[in-house]
């Protein structure tokens, strides 16, 4: 298929936050509940259409392999990435608490000028909440960039956390 721009998106986030499966649902519309370390995917693409300017995009998105575990995601990953999903599980702390490391990797490995959302993951997941939304809300405030909960498994937001990073990326890229 035919596009106007190609946009390299990265996952980052903890190992189990739910980044295989987000991209699972973002582009198969699939969930997997056993899913592992890996789905067996560098990277799974998604066309775009820029309504108001009737432009397409193709936007390349890269999963890790499970890298992440060993804090060795590096090099080829984050090289010519222009937009970046900083994934964490609302039902875990910790993985709230490993964002401003996957941001300070972002920052130096892939592009200055890159696009981040900050994605709280795993929102059907009520009862087991550990983070707010409202500290979600305080660091991308606080660091200027998107916000927004999801869940792969109910595919709740998923659609509009990757739209809204590719129209910004837009944006910049225009
Ligand atoms: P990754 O290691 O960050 O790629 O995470 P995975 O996508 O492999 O997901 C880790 C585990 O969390 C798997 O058992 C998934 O089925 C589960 N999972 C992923 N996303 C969600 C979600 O939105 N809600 C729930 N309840 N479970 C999820
Ligand atoms: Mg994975």
């Amino acid at each position: 298929m035919a596009y106007d721009f190609i946009f390299k998106i990265v996952m980052v986030g903890d190992q189990s936050v739910g980044k295989s499966n987000l991209l699972l649902r973002y582009t198969k519309n699939e969930f997997d509940q056993f899913s592992k370390v890996t789905l067996g995917v560098e990277f799974a693409s998604k066309f775009l259409k820029i309504e108001a300017d009737q432009q397409y995009v193709k936007a390349q998105i890269w999963d890790t392999a499970g890298q992440e575990r060993f804090r060795s995601v590096t090099g080829a990953y984050y090289r010519n990435a222009i937009g970046a999903l900083l994934v964490y599980d609302i039902t875990n702390r910790n993985s709230f608490e490993s964002i401003p490391k996957w941001m300070k990797e972002l920052k130096e490995h892939a592009d200055p000028n890159i696009v981040m959302i900050l994605v709280g993951n795993k929102s059907d997941l009520k009862e087991q909440r550990e983070v707010k939304h409202e500290e979600g809300l305080k660091f991308s405030e606080k660091h200027q960039i998107a916000f927004i909960e999801t869940s792969a498994l109910n595919a709740g937001n998923v659609d509009i956390a990757f739209k809204n990073l590719i129209h910004e990326i837009y944006k910049i890229s225009k």
